[in-house]
């Protein structure tokens, strides 16, 4: 099916900027959502066109996840130049050190571990994923009741503890001990690279929050390009149906920018 006029004219006027980056959310919007995250595969073309349109002059390619850094790499198979970029900003791909955490923090995710260990026994069925700088409880799959009570009950354990940042998410909540947040990375790789324009979609509340930072910010805001995945409200400009979709999108930037 051919793109809507309006996100078709936008794809072109933003392909043919000089210099441009593409950055994209991985689950819900690159992948679909699945019961065992590890299970998550990228939709068929996704990281295809993602890997030309990195090749392209002026092109830089970026995904942007709540994910750790290993397992997003691990999943994606991107390799350089594709830049990474997980947990909600607080790992960047390019960066020869991985993620510092001092001494509080450390104590923190402990007390943490400890708490969530009581949480999962209380809560059958929910699942604790343990990440560099946090902890996420996963309740997919849980009675819609049962899941609200165990994220009720993991948002109330994060909000116990001075300097747990945390991040509601489709059947998730985040709790992490350092946080960045997908729209200051995205603002600030977008800064480092000198871009004109910036490109990114994402199906989540994470998302949102990069697609307001890009609005706002004065050097992008003009040029931005952003995509909402899949339904509920949105502050991006364009919306796609579905992980397909979106692969179209990639797949029409790149002939408009002359890579197919
Ligand atoms: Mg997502």
């Amino acid at each position: 099916m051919p793109l809507p006029a309006q996100l078709s004219d936008a794809v072109h006027r933003f392909a043919a900027l000089p210099s441009i980056l593409v950055a994209t959310d991985f689950d819900g919007a690159l992948a679909p959502l699945v019961l065992d995250p590890m299970e998550s595969r990228p939709v068929q073309g996704g990281m295809e066109s993602l890997v030309a349109l990195a090749a392209l002059p002026g092109t830089v390619v970026a995904l942007v996840s709540g994910r750790a850094l290993e397992p997003l790499r691990q999943l994606t198979g991107a390799e350089d130049p594709l830049l990474l970029i997980g947990s909600h900003g607080a790992e960047e791909s390019w960066l020869p050190d991985g993620l510092a955490l001092d001494d509080t923090q450390r104590a923190l995710l402990h007390d943490l571990d400890a708490e969530l260990v009581d949480l999962a026994a209380d809560h059958p069925g929910t699942r604790v994923e343990v990440k560099p700088a946090g902890r996420v409880v996963h309740a997919r799959g849980l009675a819609p009741e049962a899941s609200t009570a165990a994220l009720d009950a993991a948002t109330a354990l994060g909000a116990r503890h001075t300097g747990v940042v945390l991040t509601p998410g489709k059947e998730v909540v985040e709790l992490a001990v350092a946080h960045v947040g997908k729209g200051v990375a995205l603002v600030r790789l977008a800064e480092e690279l000198g871009v004109d324009a910036v490109f990114y979609a994402g199906d989540d509340t994470t998302d949102e929050q990069a697609f307001v930072a890009l609005a706002e910010d004065h050097g992008h805001a003009a040029h931005r390009l952003t995509v909402r995945v899949g339904e509920g409200g949105t502050a991006a400009q364009h919306r796609v149906a579905d992980e397909h979709e979106l692969v179209e999108v990639f797949q029409a930037m790149l002939a408009a920018r002359g890579g197919r």
